[in-house]
């Protein structure tokens, strides 16, 4: 099984997608943590990564489809399936997930959008930039990241809701909670 997390940032996916994998037995895929973890790298990629991140840009296809196609490579055998968390980003990357989702012979089960206001996604990107020092979690940057998200992200509510893929979550309130509203829909669309 197969489920796409969806949302802004700061919507606590990364949060979720962690309880939801160790429920389901899932693979956590997150684009954002593979990106971070090769623009550590002291390489001319990882310093260009590096900058469109803390340019609240996306990072190119070529790039981020390479490392996803890795990640599913490495660990198809493993576990029940893939959460992708901050994938895909672009109607590009959504065409790319259902060929490889095909390719493996795979399907997305459904899209879950952590909902959250503009206002709540502000403070917690604040707070968070105190505690995990993130270089892209400053006001400058987050403002360009909702931007890119409102452009190019967020269009694909509507390439998944043609497919009746959509379910929508509040993202605010008790972290279980939240947990709760994503579950009930999982089971939901596993039984239908
Ligand atoms: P949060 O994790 O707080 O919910 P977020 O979704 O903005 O917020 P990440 O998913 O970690 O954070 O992404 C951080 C940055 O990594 C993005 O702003 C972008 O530059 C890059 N990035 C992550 N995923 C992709 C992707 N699928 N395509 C292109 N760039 C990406
Ligand atoms: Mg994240």
């Amino acid at each position: 099984m197969n489920i796409v997390l969806f949302g802004p940032p700061g919507a606590g996916k990364g949060t979720q997608a962690k309880l939801i994998c160790e429920k389901y037995f899932l693979n956590h895929l997150s684009t954002g943590d593979l990106l971070r973890k090769e623009s550590s790298k002291e390489t001319s990629l990882g310093m260009q990564i590096k900058k469109t991140i803390n340019d609240g840009k996306l990072v190119s296809n070529e790039t981020t489809i390479e490392l996803i196609k890795q990640f599913i490579n490495e660990n198809k055998n493993n576990k029940k399936g893939f959460l992708f968390d901050g994938f895909p980003r672009n109607k590009k990357q959504a065409e790319l997930l259902d060929h490889l989702m095909e390719s493996i012979n795979e399907k997305i089960l459904c899209v879950i959008l952590l909902n959250v206001n503009e206002d709540v996604l502000k403070e917690r990107i604040m707070n968070r930039s105190a505690t995990e020092g993130r270089s892209d979690d400053n006001l400058e940057t987050l403002s360009k990241r909702l931007h890119t998200y409102s452009s190019e992200t967020e269009p694909l509510i509507e390439y998944y809701s043609s497919q009746n893929l959509v379910r929508k979550v509040h993202g605010t309130g008790e972290i279980s909670d939240i947990n709760q509203g994503i579950s009930s829909y999982i089971e939901a669309s596993l039984n239908a």
